[in-house]
């Protein structure tokens, strides 16, 4: 049997196998281990309004869906260990919360600040400049 003949017959069988990893992609991701539907408390919509106040953008708290994982500092997720995570599933915005967390004004409303400017990653301007939300900004602004 020649090389060739043998390339012939595995190329196919790897693009099908490319086509089926790249159409779980399309997925909603899984929710972190433990996560569990929680309504937003009543100070979120304060926290919303005061988070669009300072990023100077509009946004809508109704489209976020909220999960918390009770009774936890931090839960694991693809990127590492977190207190609080955002995620864009579809048009809806996921937040989870480690259940410590839930009542901090700065972990929850980071995570509305991602749902704001509807992407990851902090840019300074927002994150740390207008809105003091991260762990070293909070701190500073508080004090
Ligand atoms: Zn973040």
């Amino acid at each position: 049997m020649r090389p060739a003949s043998i390339h012939r017959r595995f190329v196919p069988a790897l693009a099908i196998w490319l086509v089926a990893a790249s159409c779980t992609g399309l997925e909603p991701s899984a929710l972190p281990d433990g996560a569990v539907p929680m309504a937003a408390p009543a100070e979120y919509s304060e926290w919303y309004a005061r988070t669009e106040a300072c990023a100077e953008l509009r946004g809508a708290l109704e489209g976020i869906e909220w999960y918390v994982v009770p009774d936890v500092a931090t839960f694991e997720t693809d990127i590492g260990e977190k207190v609080g995570l955002w995620e864009r599933v579809g048009n809806v915005s996921r937040i989870t919360i480690a259940g410590y967390y839930v009542e901090n004004e700065m972990v929850v409303r980071h995570e509305m600040l991602h749902d704001l400017l509807e992407r990851t990653g902090h840019p300074t301007e927002y994150f740390v400049n207008r809105c003091h939300l991260t762990w070293e900004s909070w701190d500073a602004a508080e004090s």
